[in-house]
């Protein structure tokens, strides 16, 4: 099997679902992509790298979901619609049943958000993927990490620090009861990207991001960016991973939610007045929100207990390819 043939049978497919923006898809020099009138394009790239973000006996189908679940989770974070997407693939060696699988999982993904793959690359060479996404957005409303404004409160969707768990249990820095892997398994390999909760919270949201290296570092981004601080409730926090195994004290769970990573959750602030319309979009999303503190204008972050006390942060590092 030679290089258009791979292509053509793993990735040019014939019955693609109809998608107008894409004008023109595989097989030309280049794809037209055509946002509707009065719509941005929000464009996020991410690489992932084999021994660095998946281990190298990953299941392809799980590996094909998560490498666009990722860049959807980009999009999500920016309110924005996924259009398209194009994939640059660097493979060992042409693997039928590796690929099957991993178009599989790829294209179910694609298929439920109607993002099409409209191009890409592929070479021989250690295996890596890097993938493109573009969705649409009316001009002016794509959410930011910089609106954020003291007396916000903090929120974040869904579950945080199971998939650190997962990572930890599979490395064997951590024991976790059998019967509770699975399911921190599935959030670390086939995490699930809040598009439609981003687009509900066009015009409520101040702020948004997307959690992907830990909580305490990327909050520090949108802290940044929105030039404040901002106070968080240990024990709210202690309850967001979903793995209840009675070996994981709070200590432990507020680690692992702090320091965590991989989660694809969103992390958004909100005027308090939005409280009901926050609410409201959680439901129509489907995705439990928790409000987990405020933005204040005093800068940096603080991490509070039942007492008021602040607890030290500062060993909670986030992940960080060059530290
Ligand atoms: P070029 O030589 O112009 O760079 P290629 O020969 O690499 O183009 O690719 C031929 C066509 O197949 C192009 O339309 C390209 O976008 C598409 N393509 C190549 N690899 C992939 C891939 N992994 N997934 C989707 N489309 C691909
Ligand atoms: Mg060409």
């Amino acid at each position: 099997m030679g290089e258009f043939e791979l292509i053509r049978r793993y990735f040019q497919r014939e019955h693609t679902v109809p998608n107008p923006a894409v004008a023109l898809g595989i097989g030309d020099d280049c794809a037209l992509l055509q946002p509707a009138p009065g719509m941005q394009l929000a464009i996020s790239c991410d690489m992932l790298v084999e021994g660095r973000h998946f281990f190298a006996d990953v299941d392809p189908e799980a590996l094909g979901h998560k490498a666009l679940a990722v860049n959807l989770s980009d999009l999500a974070a920016s309110g924005a619609r996924p259009l398209a997407f194009t994939l640059a693939l660097s493979l060992p060696r042409a693997d039928e049943a590796w690929l099957a699988a991993f178009a599989r999982g790829l294209f179910a993904l694609a298929d439920a958000h109607g993002c099409t793959l409209m191009g890409g690359d592929t070479t021989r060479g250690p295996l890596n993927l890097c993938l493109t996404v573009f969705g649409e957005v009316p001009t002016g409303q794509a959410l930011l990490r910089s609106g954020g404004r003291p007396g916000d409160e903090l929120w974040v969707s869904g579950t945080l620090g199971d998939a650190r768990l997962a990572l930890e249990a599979l490395q064997g820095r951590r024991t976790v009861a059998p019967e509770l892997l699975p399911a921190a398994r599935q959030r670390l390999e086939r995490p699930t990207p809040r598009v439609a909760l981003g687009l509900a919270l066009r015009g409520i949201a101040t702020a948004a991001m997307d959690l992907s290296d830990g909580l305490v570092g990327d909050l520090r981004h949108l802290l940044q960016a929105s030039r404040c601080g901002a106070r968080l409730d240990a024990a709210t926090l202690a309850e967001l991973p979903a793995t209840r195994d009675a070996a994981l004290d709070a200590p432990t769970r507020l680690g692992l939610v702090l320091g965590g990573g991989d989660d694809y959750e969103l992390l958004f602030s909100a005027s308090p007045a939005q409280r009901t319309a926050v609410l409201a979009a959680g439901s129509a999303a489907g995705v439990a929100l928790t409000c987990i503190g405020q933005l204040e204008a005093e800068s940096g972050l603080r991490v509070v207990d039942r007492q008021g006390q602040a607890l030290a942060t500062s060993r909670y590092t986030s992940f960080d390819h060059f530290a």
